[in-house]
């Protein structure tokens, strides 16, 4: 699914303006890769209406291009399609019992789940107390002994062939005597949604209390799991959601669609099979993983950051008035190595006043930083006077300055003759009354 947005994104980035008619035709676009990521019909359909809106709407922000606003608004209704703010499980307050019950289809990561979050709650002061409430398979009660053990987790089970229900109700009343708070119970899946595990859901819901009904849902099951979702919260009641196996899915559906479709939250995502890949659900990041576009928004607020508005400002004066010195050159030049680089800067201004250098290859990217780290070598072989004041370099000088950069002397005048002509170029362009702001240094 990234990939493909970040198809659409390149499209969009690559035009000067957009029109309606582009809006629509990458919505379309966008469209088509969230259905190929098997994000359910109606939560698309909705989505790009909600986008479509904003987009053409009057919902225009100032400082950003039309591309980026598109891929504003997409991150952002992504962002709130999955329900905008992290949530966290509902404990009881104090010291009063909490008991959570896992629901899951089979395989999905109930077991490994539950022994992450004793992990987690156990570190948040919590007494847990874990029950194998799975009575179908030997091996998932010694799974879950397992388990506990490394995380060091006291495991409630029942040898004798009893019922879920009955399990339940007989750990919640050896929790209360042995001073747990927290009861979690591991419940059996089937592999398929069937009225038998609905049952065994509703009878330990009837045999003890429930605070928390969480969901267990594998992410690379896409579609199906957002089906099962929807009947375990239509069948069972469920608080909210915790999606496994996120470090092997690279489309994202399931994500999308479960707030959506169940209404519910997102509380924790597994990012792997160890017992401390547990994460907690960050719905922006989210949004910004899926997009693809994390690098690139978070290049446009370092950009924001770095540039100093005031030393832009004075920069742009010296500019004009081609006061520009080889000290304002360095100091340009930190600037823009503070933002990663001419190749970043060109990703990251896709659409900005550089249409020009848009066409850089690598090579010439990498060929533009050498020439300018060997103009900066040179320029930090001149005193500051000489930087200050380039008619001050006489032969002498320059000889000085050539042997300190290591480079030929016919360099040193070169780049000082080079100089000059960008300082009458930029002095032109002031007269022309461009405005002014930050300039690359070369
Ligand atoms: P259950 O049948 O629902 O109890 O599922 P299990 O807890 O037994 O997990 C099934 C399989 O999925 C096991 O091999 C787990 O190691 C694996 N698994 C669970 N969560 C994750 C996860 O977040 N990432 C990965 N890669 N594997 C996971
Ligand atoms: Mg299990």
């Amino acid at each position: 699914l990234t990939e493909k947005l970040q198809n659409i994104f390149r499209q969009l980035r690559s035009k000067g303006r957009l029109t309606e008619e582009d809006v629509k035709e990458a919505l379309k676009e966008i469209k088509r890769a969230l259905l190929a990521a098997d994000v359910n019909f109606k939560v698309v359909k909705e989505f790009i209406g909600n986008v479509q809106q904003r987009a053409v709407g009057q919902d225009v922000m100032n400082g950003l291009n039309p591309g980026q606003m598109v891929v504003k608004i997409v991150n952002e209704e992504l962002t709130s399609l999955m329900g905008s703010e992290t949530t966290e499980i509902a404990l009881q307050p104090g010291k009063a019992m909490t008991v959570i019950m896992m629901a899951g289809l089979q395989g999905a990561g109930k077991t490994t789940t539950t022994a992450k979050l004793a992990g987690k709650f156990k570190q948040k002061g919590k007494k847990p107390l874990l029950v194998a409430c799975d009575v179908y398979r030997p091996a998932a009660i010694s799974q879950l002994k397992i388990n506990g053990e490394k995380q060091q987790v006291e495991v409630f089970s029942m040898e004798d062939s009893r019922k879920p229900a009955e399990i339940a109700r007989e750990a919640v009343a050896y929790a209360e005597k042995n001073g747990h708070n927290l009861v979690i119970l591991d419940t059996a899946g089937r592999l398929h949604i069937d009225e038998e595990m609905m049952e065994e859901l509703q009878q330990i819901k009837k045999a003890v209390t429930v605070h928390q009904t969480i969901l267990v849902i594998d992410a690379m099951t896409g579609q199906d799991a957002v089906n099962a979702a929807k009947e375990f919260h239509e069948k069972a009641g469920i608080d909210g959601v915790i999606i496994t196996k996120l470090d092997g899915d690279t489309r994202g559906g399931a994500a999308l669609s479960v707030k959506a479709v169940t209404g519910k939250p997102i509380f924790y995502v597994g990012m792997g099979e160890k017992l401390s890949d547990l994460e907690q659900f960050y719905p922006e990041r989210m949004a910004s993983r899926i997009l693809g576009m994390g690098d690139v928004l978070s290049l446009i607020e370092k950009a924001e950051a770095q540039i100093d508005e005031d030393k832009a400002k004075e920069m742009s004066r010296k500019l004009k008035k081609a006061q520009f010195d080889f000290e304002d050159y360095l100091e340009s030049v930190k600037q823009m190595k503070n933002m990663g680089g001419i190749g970043n800067i060109m990703n990251m201004l896709p659409m900005g006043g550089l249409g020009k250098m848009k066409g850089l290859s690598e090579d010439q990217t990498s060929q533009a930083e050498r020439s300018m780290a060997r103009m900066e070598a040179m320029i930090y072989s001149m005193t500051v006077q000489e930087r200050r004041d380039p008619d001050l370099l006489n032969p002498s000088r320059k000889h000085r300055i050539a042997k300190g950069a290591g480079v030929d002397i016919s360099e040193v005048n070169r780049m000082i003759k080079q100089f000059g002509e960008m300082k009458k170029m930029m002095k032109m362009m002031g007269k022309g009354g461009r405005r002014g702001g930050f300039r690359l240094p070369f």
